[in-house]
């Protein structure tokens, strides 16, 4: 049976109607990884652990600013596009995935609220600390900058690789690290564009991946189609046995 992946929309307003949208890009990555994707509405945070007990895996899409409250931060002037209430039922379905060993892929804005939801913090807007370009809109199909992998980590056995081409389309990036997180990919000016749970992506019984760039805009590029066969084939393992070996023998 194909794993069952879950991805979160973009909330957007279509002829004064409130919408859910998605890119289909990460529908196509999914679906050629051999998922099942189906797209998750923002709901209160207390259907969360529901929702993804429903699921074999978990995608973060991209989108606009995580609100820099989840983080304890007054919000710079660049920031723009925050949906709180997306914050929060994502930062519900993380914390859950990090209960129910569910895994978890994070793009651009996944790989920000991946961090957030485990108690990290966020760049708010990278031009105040690097003059390297990474909000590159218009060559989102392409690489504009190398990132290095940290060798022996979750994302260099995933991409067979020490060293990627990136497309890269942010203006925040992850600061300080949520809570059994690891940097495990650097961009030259040492912005920091991919973490993983601390131990072959591991927190807790969960399996947690995030990057900083976007792997569905380049298809046909083995490296980044392998971040979505990862999530797909984590999926597909179901999920670990997380209670107590003991209480489930007695
Ligand atoms: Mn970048």
């Amino acid at each position: 049976m194909k794993p069952r992946i879950g991805l979160t929309p973009t909330s957007a307003v279509v002829d004064d109607r409130p919408v859910e949208q998605l890119n289909r890009a990460y529908v196509e990555a999914v679906t050629r990884a051999g998922g099942l994707p189906f797209i998750l509405p923002t709901l209160d945070p207390s259907d969360a652990e529901l929702a993804l007990l429903s699921l074999d895996g978990l995608l973060l899409t991209g989108g606009g600013d995580v609100e820099p409250g989840c983080y304890g931060a007054a919000p710079a002037a660049e920031v723009y596009g925050v949906e709180p209430d997306r914050d929060a039922y994502e930062i519900a379905l993380v914390k859950a995935a990090a209960r129910t060993g569910v895994p978890v892929l994070g793009i651009c804005r996944g790989v920000q609220l991946l961090n957030v939801a485990l108690g990290g913090t966020l760049v708010q807007h990278l031009p105040e600390i690097t003059e390297a370009p990474h909000y590159v809109r218009d060559r989102g199909g392409e690489a504009v900058h190398p990132v290095e992998i940290a060798p022996g980590s979750l994302l260099a056995a995933v991409t067979g690789l020490e060293v990627l081409g990136v497309n890269s389309l942010h203006h925040q990036a992850v600061d300080g690290l949520g809570a059994g997180l690891s940097v495990v990919a650097y961009a030259p000016d040492g912005v920091g564009e991919a973490i993983e749970g601390t131990g072959d992506g591991h927190v807790g019984g969960a399996r947690l991946l995030g990057v900083q760039w976007h792997p569905e805009l380049l298809p046909g590029s083995a490296a980044h189609e392998a971040l979505f066969a990862w999530l797909v084939t984590e999926s597909a393992a179901g999920q670990p046995v997380c209670a107590p070996v003991a209480d489930a023998v007695a």
